[in-house]
């Protein structure tokens, strides 16, 4: 029966698929397709893998000393008996035969199906048998990860969406692997969401997150539908249901009819045409109708991002998450020479456009690791903990092996470093004084570096109130809206429950946007804006008319700001502007123009 579940919107489109269930725990298990030829192959890696832990598990059991308590030896049995469970081998067969999943999706995929069935058990005895299954299951992975499949770099080259361009009635009938799938999880690390980048999924929701979660930033990076918010999406999506993403209206549709499946393959096909018509205005520089300029430029996380951003026509990188280059490691960071190659390679793929590095933004919503992540559990507020510049200043060794990495990047192109999360003026001081040192390292060990233009971040209204200072000594500002909204409503940014309070057109948040830009133009410095709002289309005329003129954002949504640009009249926005900033309601007015 059709059923609807309602999220946040968070990245455009329409996805049609069926849904992959993953658990936040697996979601960095390889996700790939195996060739025909080799789904033999497959199968016997999943049972010699799964015959491993057997005899490891008997091992145990035969050692276990003759006074071990008894609980333990049942305890092996169950994990004996559940290595034979029938359910378990037939279904991790049957995804590798009828979808040619790889062995570790077909075990998880399986697990996932199981383990809903523990859940609905009465007898409390037999729901718990589930934590013992999840243990079989991990080990069963790691016993797999020894013996990777010789398959996986070739099919994990399936690029997300291949299979979307066919007709609705195929998707009906064809129930073999060119299904387009679409993942649903009840929560996704921003560092996992990373590794989907090259997966093949078509769509994504997740029970939780805000619309400016980190792990929804990077979903809107992969430019494909998602839906974030969903609440208990996962609980109520089956493994294999039909799902659509609808990312343009934040809404899940599970097992639609024939009639929805047609009326929703009509608007994905409607998305195609704009898009295409779209690309035509790549090479159309950005200029207002009464002749403003504007640079449209792109967010990044990883060095291979600049592909894209050159692609969409990007004018220069306005932010590379360099924490994204520190995430997902077990706490073993990247050393001076790995970032070098990294920022080298980001600025060599801008073909001399200027690369802004943003120094490491670790905390909060985006945890080193998991285990990082759950010690900062403990604390009540992460957000307004140990985050960015305050985890750099924190261990100045690590940062100041992150700052001799970007000053000898930089003699490779222009470079712009940029601080996030500043509030205070010894924070600055700290800061420049660390950028001093390392530069003066530099130059007793004889490396060669280069010039860097230094910017902070407004993200704190802290910072917006006290601009004088904060361009004393930088550069440019770069306006940190999703911050910046953050900490000035008090609204947590990733929590999906308090998301209708997040407003980016709050009165306080224009005012504070308004200063900012204000403020740099008035002294001749650089100010963008690099927060989700840059690359929101309802935002673009209200930013023109305050006087933005340089926009940072995904590379996916360049050229939809481009044709608000095109449109626009920015002498006529600026009176309209005013307006709209002494508004009791200025989201009223921004949806009416
Ligand atoms: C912001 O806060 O707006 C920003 C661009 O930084 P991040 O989203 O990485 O916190
Ligand atoms: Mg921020």
């Amino acid at each position: 029966m059709t059923f609807s579940v309602h999220g946040l919107a968070v990245s455009r489109g329409i996805a049609i698929g069926r849904a992959v269930l993953v658990a936040s725990s697996r979601a960095d298990v390889a996700h790939y397709f195996v060739e025909a030829s080799k789904i033999e192959e497959e199968i016997t890696r999943a049972r010699v893998a799964r015959n491993a832990v057997f005899e490891e598990i008997t091992r145990v059991q035969q050692d276990l000393p003759k006074d071990a308590p008894h609980e333990l030896a049942a305890l092996l049995d169950v994990h004996l008996m559940l290595l034979q469970d029938e359910q378990l081998i037939l279904g991790v067969k049957h995804w590798i035969v009828e979808r040619h999943y790889n062995a570790e999706w077909a075990l998880t995929t399986q697990y996932e199906i199981i383990a809903r069935q523990f859940d609905d058990m009465e007898d409390e005895y037999l729901r718990e048998r589930k934590a013992d299954l999840e243990q079989v299951v991990e080990r069963i992975l790691r016993s797999m990860k020894g013996a990777a499949s010789p398959v996986q770099s070739a099919a994990q080259a399936v690029k997300p969406g291949t299979h979307r361009k066919q007709s609705q009635q195929d998707l009906l009938l064809d129930d073999t692997m060119d299904v387009p799938l679409v993942l649903v999880a009840h929560d996704i690390s921003p560092a996992d969401m990373l590794q989907f980048k090259k997966s093949l999924f078509a769509g994504f929701a997740t029970d939780v997150g805000g619309r400016t979660s980190h792990t929804a930033i990077v979903a809107r990076s992969m430019d494909i539908p998602a839906v974030v918010g969903a609440r208990s999406a996962s609980q109520l999506i089956k493994q294999d249901d039909w799902v659509i993403i609808d990312g343009d209206a934040g809404v899940l549709i599970v097992d639609p009819s024939p009639i929805i499946l047609a009326e929703y393959g009509f608007k994905q096909r409607q998305g195609e045409l704009n898009r295409e018509r779209l690309n035509r205005l790549k090479h159309t520089p950005a200029v207002t109708i009464d002749g403003q300029r504007v640079d449209l430029l792109a967010n990044i996380e990883m060095p291979d991002d600049t592909v894209g951003a050159v692609k969409a026509g990007a004018v220069g990188v306005g932010l590379f998450r360099s924490e994204f280059l520190f995430m997902g490691r077990s706490g073993k960071l990247p050393d001076e020479e790995e970032q070098y190659q990294a920022y080298r390679k980001a600025i060599d793929g801008m073909h001399g456009l200027p690369m802004t590095i943003r120094t490491v933004d670790i905390g909060s919503d985006k945890p080193l690791d998991k285990l990082a992540g759950k010690a900062q559990d403990g604390h009540l507020n992460p957000a307004l903990g140990l985050r960015a510049i305050r985890w750099s200043l924190a261990d100045p060794p690590m940062f100041l092996t992150q700052l001799r990495a970007i000053l000898r990047a930089a003699a490779h192109g222009q470079v712009n470093l940029l601080v996030p999360m500043l509030a205070h003026a010894s924070e600055i001081r700290q800061t420049l004084s660390m950028i001093d040192h390392a530069r003066a390292m530099l130059d007793n060990s004889g490396t060669p570096y280069g010039a860097v233009r230094l910017g902070a971040m407004i993200e704190i209204p802290a910072a917006a109130l006290t601009l004088k200072l904060f361009l004393k000594y930088f550069d440019f500002l770069s306006i940190g809206t999703n911050d910046l909204i953050q900490y000035t409503l008090a609204i947590d940014r990733a929590d999906e429950s308090v998301a209708h309070l997040y407003d980016p057109c709050h009165p306080a948040v224009l005012r504070l946007i308004a200063d900012t830009i204000a403020e740099c133009n008035a002294q001749g410095k650089g100010v963008s804006v690099c927060g989700e709002m840059a690359g929101d289309v309802g935002m673009t005329r209200l930013l023109l008319g305050l006087g933005l003129r340089s926009f940072s954002m995904h590379p996916s949504q360049i050229l939809a700001v481009k044709q608000q640009i095109l449109r626009a009249d920015a002498g006529k926005l600026k009176k309209w502007a005013d307006e709209v900033l002494a508004s009791e309601d200025p989201a009223a007015l921004i949806q009416a123009s």
